[in-house]
């Protein structure tokens, strides 16, 4: 199989009405894929990065009669849902239906923009909503023609280690799901509920209840959303008639916790709360992608700990294994921001290294 590498965009969002009202400074500026960001104690103190796509999205817009964000002239430079989705969304769409298995993740601080690029808000339908549109059409057109196709849509929460089935009712068995593993299979989460789907509406629908679980949980839990993971996965399996195959390819679509660290926060009472000292899956993630950007350099043997923790076990194809990755990092544009800001950049740099070996999913008809 071919390698290749993970595929890194980051996006940098508008002032929200926090850094307007503290009259903030933009200390972000993107010229094509190459992104600056200038330390405000030292504007001397630059920082440039290179990334497969930057998406400015902090000026130059505005919102139309559908309450769209679009560009304020046609070809400006802000970068809306549409065309982030043209240039990440359609690509893992291709890769899906050719039988990959693709992964997009969503990494940056709490408010920067995470769930606003996977989900959306409203008629800013994010990438996941859009992607699931236009799966729905392949497949129904696909399914005029010699190819049987369906689709499996899965939704969950990892909270301190535990996983929380999104789309169960009553969702939470006492002390969350077990993270098995599998010779063929890898790891996988044991009796998570995994609903047939054959249009968007449906999906969106699940998105929306699964939403609601999460919010619902948090509560329950006197916790901070912001600090768990969304785990979305949807299936797809491809019955090609005629020529007797079977492809299946499973798409992991990851919103994840806030990477803002803890003592910038000012949630040292929710950390108490939680009885852990930090995010070990997100910690782990970082370790993760540290050591696979050390072993492409290809100099020595290293230990990937994707054990280590509960995301890392369920993305352990998605990083360095069998999967066409994508991730998105995105960012506050604000001064205030700088030092979260400048830590997003540095991992996305180092997740930009890791190898992937791709392969498609195909096997003859049982
Ligand atoms: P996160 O999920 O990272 O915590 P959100 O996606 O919820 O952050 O974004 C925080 C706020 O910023 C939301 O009100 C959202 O509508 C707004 N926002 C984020 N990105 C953009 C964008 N590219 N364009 C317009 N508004 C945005
Ligand atoms: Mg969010």
């Amino acid at each position: 199989a071919a390698k290749d590498c993970v595929k890194v965009a980051v996006r940098v969002r508008p002032f929200n009405k926090r850094e307007r009202d503290a009259g903030s400074r933009c200390v972000v500026s993107m010229s094509a894929n190459t992104i600056t960001i200038q330390d405000p104690r030292n504007p001397q103190a630059r920082r440039t990065f290179t990334f497969d796509y930057a998406f400015w999205s902090h000026s130059g817009y505005l919102k139309n009669r559908d309450g769209l964000f679009v560009a304020e002239e046609p070809g400006g430079r802000y970068a809306d849902q549409g065309s982030v989705f043209s240039d990440l969304g359609q690509g893992i769409l291709e890769n899906t239906l050719q039988g990959y298995n693709a992964t997009l993740l969503a990494y940056g601080q709490t408010g920067s923009g995470k769930s606003y690029s996977m989900v959306g808000y409203g008629p800013n339908k994010g990438l996941v909503p859009t992607l699931c549109e236009r799966l729905f059409q392949a497949v129904k057109a696909a399914n005029q023609e010699s190819c049987q196709c369906q689709v499996f849509f899965s939704m969950l929460e990892i909270y301190n280690e535990q996983v929380i089935d999104l789309l169960s009712k009553g969702g939470r068995s006492p002390g969350g799901l077990r993270v098995r593993e599998d010779q063929q299979r890898g790891f996988y989460v044991e009796g998570l509920r995994r609903v047939p789907c054959d249009s968007a509406a449906q999906v969106e629908q699940l998105m929306e209840q699964g939403t609601r679980t999460r919010t619902t949980a948090a509560t329950h839990m006197n916790a901070n959303s912001s600090r768990s993971h969304m785990l979305i996965i949807a299936q797809l399996k491809q019955i090609f008639t005629k020529e007797n195959i079977t492809k299946q390819s499973n798409i992991n679509l990851v919103d994840l916790a806030g990477s803002e660290r803890q003592r910038c926060s000012g949630l040292e009472a929710d950390r108490l709360k939680e009885g852990t000292a930090i995010n070990v899956s997100l910690t782990t993630l970082g370790n993760v992608i540290s050591s696979l950007a050390e072993a492409a350099l290809g100099k020595k043997a290293v230990h990937i700990p994707y054990r280590d923790s509960v995301l890392t076990k369920l993305l352990q194809s998605a990083l360095g294994g069998n999967s066409r990755t994508v991730m998105i990092a995105t960012l506050s544009p604000s001064d205030i921001c700088y030092e979260e800001s400048l830590s997003t950049l540095r991992y996305a740099e180092r997740a930009k290294r890791i190898q992937n070996k791709a392969v498609v999913n195909e096997s003859p008809t049982e």
